[in-house]
């Protein structure tokens, strides 16, 4: 993590509109058979509804618009208790394939047509119970992150219904008149909601309200037109590019009207929402805006990091620190813990347990120090101990073992060097047999120290307090691990 004061973080992901959009031909129905009685069906209310004419869409802004007309041979249908839903692949006048910008970068340093995978879809839905039906347009592309995971058929797995659990990407949803009526951006699987930008800044009031805090999404669409001749394609006209840029994974800080101070490491607020669900969760976090589904994702995680010695002290003595008062929490693009004298929260990218823990270490270091200028001071020292606790809680969880996590704690810089520290400390954070302190200070100042604050790096600058010597580094460690 890093300290910073809460401010916007601006995430730019521009995303780009490619040529040639890559179908999951697998995922449709071959257009040689008859249509299934639900894709009919579906088609015949489309027809209904439309009169068979296209279907008209405008970009997110309203700026720009295109057509769409369903290709039925590429449809496919399913269900779950609530509604039956039959999704179809839509073609439009101009080719437009929305790609994020790192894919679009990837497409065009490799060539690869995989980079460029996105798909626009009509989505026919209906009620089980009521029988009514309504219908949409749903845009999906993936970013970079998930791609490199799921090269070869990115969006086989992505359906209205049914969506990967691990989904990074955009999905937008318009309505059959084109207008955009919402957009969700998924980090591993977390959905949070896109608003255009010129509507935050319109808004002064509800959850929009000038507390509230975002990242920054931009969409670059370039557009395309394939001409034919005589009915054969001839070739491809590129017609220009566009940007349209919306705030996303807003959240709302209302620490300005519930004052908690600063005392000895974090402010808050007491928290007054509905504790029936994810009780432990909501017991120390706060977040008026998040979903249920993330509520219920949070609490998981914290059932697995009680099922951990230290893991239960960390969320008992964050609980007695705070007395009542809550931390924020939301998910996006990284993880950090953040206060600003006034108020203190976590910020989480995607839903590992480990990553939640060494947050809440943060949190609960800062309530450890005297004042926020010594937590400040040695940012680098407590950064070590979260990481080296990190470690010690990751390694002992039983996936741990050729996973991942152990791949990145025996080779990545800054990591390696702190799990290092085992050979010099316990569990406990106290030395092991024929280790002074002196040779472990040594170690911490020469090489973890150093791995973390390689020139360059986002703790390059970070303070580090040279008084705090050895196992005193550890002191929270020490303290959580005491009856473990
Ligand atoms: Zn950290």
């Amino acid at each position: 993590m890093r300290k910073k004061n809460v401010s916007k973080a601006f995430l730019l992901i521009l995303l780009a509109g490619i040529v040639y959009a890559c179908m999951e031909e697998g995922d449709f129905l071959s257009s040689k058979r008859s249509l299934p009685p639900e894709v009919s069906a579906a088609q015949k209310w489309y027809e209904s509804q439309t009169g068979g004419e296209d279907l008209m869409w405008k970009s997110v802004d309203g700026n720009e618009t295109n057509t769409f007309t369903p290709d039925w041979t590429k449809a496919f249908w399913n269900e779950d208790k609530d509604y039956r839903v039959t999704e179809v692949h839509l073609i439009g006048d101009e080719r437009l394939v929305f790609l994020a910008s790192e894919c679009a970068d990837m497409y065009q340093s490799t060539g690869d047509e995989r980079y460029n995978a996105s798909d626009i879809r009509l989505v026919i839905r209906t009620n089980k119970e009521t029988k009514e039906t309504d219908g949409f347009i749903m845009i999906l592309f993936p970013d970079l992150d998930y791609l490199e995971k799921n090269r070869d058929h990115p969006l086989v797995d992505m359906s209205y219904l049914k969506r990967n659990k691990d989904f990074g990407g955009i999905i937008y949803y318009h309505d059959m008149e084109g207008n955009f009526v919402n957009g969700w951006k998924y980090t591993e699987g977390v959905p949070y909601a896109i608003y255009p930008a010129k509507e935050v800044e319109k808004t002064s009031d509800g959850p929009l309200r000038s507390t509230t805090y975002c990242d920054y999404v931009c969409v670059t669409t370039e557009h395309y037109v394939d001409w034919y001749v005589n009915g054969d394609f001839d070739h491809t006209q590129y017609k220009g590019t566009t940007t349209s840029c919306y705030y996303t994974n807003c959240w709302t800080d209302y620490s300005d009207s519930n004052s908690g101070g600063y005392g000895g490491g974090g402010g808050g607020s007491t928290n007054t929402g509905n504790t029936t669900t994810s009780p432990k969760a909501k017991k120390i976090f706060r977040n008026s805006n998040m979903t249920q589904a993330n509520w219920e994702k949070l609490e998981k995680m914290i059932d697995k990091i009680m099922q951990d010695c230290m893991g239960s002290a960390l969320y008992n003595g964050l609980v007695d620190y705070l007395g009542g008062k809550t931390l924020t929490i939301q998910f996006g693009t990284k993880n950090e813990f953040t206060y600003d004298g006034q108020t203190a929260g976590i910020m989480l990218k995607g839903t590992e347990s480990n990553r939640l823990f060494h947050e809440m270490l943060h949190a609960y270091q800062a309530y450890n120090e005297t004042n926020a200028a010594a937590d400040i001071a040695a940012s680098i020292n407590n950064e070590i101990e979260t990481r080296y606790a990190q470690y010690l809680y990751v390694s002992s969880q039983p996936e741990y073992s050729g996973s991942t996590w152990e791949k990145e704690w025996t080779t990545k810089q800054g990591r390696k060097e702190i799990a290092k520290l085992s050979h010099r400390i316990d569990s406990h954070g106290k030395l092991k047999p024929g280790v002074t302190e002196d040779e472990l200070n040594l170690y911490i100042v020469n090489d973890a120290r150093s791995a973390l604050q390689v020139p360059g790096s986002v703790y390059a600058n970070d303070p580090y307090n040279y008084e705090r010597i050895g196992t005193a580094n550890f002191k929270n460690l020490n303290k959580l691990t005491k009856d473990c």
